[in-house]
């Protein structure tokens, strides 16, 4: 079947700001070998953020609520030639996309219509119901984070560490 995104010059990989989870952070390094620090970052979180349960809260001077994100800058650190260079273990966030957390297409993806056309047939490449059991035990990490009033240079090595040791 036609790949969707052939129809498309990766607009969501250039306008999304992607969440990544701690899951998504050790995966990534297992299979490229790059240091966190090269593709992810925690930036100041955005006041329309849709999902408080993975805001970070770090302490030092002042209360900072952050994010981990997936990308430096703008386009994705890992988009060339407007393909992904790790589709098979991309962050799940990216996986499922277009689809939202019903598995049905969502109306405010960036998606040309045609290519929503066909996701509404092509099934997400991870199964919806996994993606949301990885982010919801990465919102349980966060939350026993933000308890820890820690500071931002030890939040990235307290998520992986609970990551790895999850039962998940
Ligand atoms: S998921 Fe949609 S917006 Fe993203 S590259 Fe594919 S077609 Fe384009
Ligand atoms: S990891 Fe891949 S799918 Fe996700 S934003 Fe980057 S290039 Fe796009």
């Amino acid at each position: 079947m036609l790949n969707p995104c052939r129809l498309c010059d990766a607009k969501c990989c250039k306008d999304h700001v992607i969440t990544v989870t701690s899951f998504d952070v050790l995966r990534i390094i297992g299979k490229t070998g790059k240091k966190p620090s090269e593709f992810t970052e925690l930036r100041t979180a955005n006041l329309l953020n849709s999902d408080n349960d993975t805001i970070i809260e770090c302490y030092k001077n002042k209360l900072r609520y952050e994010y981990v994100l997936a990308l430096k800058s703008h386009p994705c650190y890992f988009l060339k030639d407007n393909l992904c260079t790790i589709h098979e273990f991309a962050p799940l966030g990216c996986r499922v996309y277009p689809h939202n957390d019903r598995g049905r297409v969502g109306a405010r993806a960036l998606c040309p219509t045609i290519a929503k056309l066909l996701f509404m047939i092509k099934k997400p490449d991870i199964m919806v119901g996994e993606y949301l059991r990885y982010f919801n035990e990465y919102k349980r990490i966060v939350a026993k984070w933000n308890k820890k009033h820690g500071t931002k240079e030890d939040c990235l090595e307290f998520l992986l560490e609970e990551s790895k040791t999850s039962d998940i």
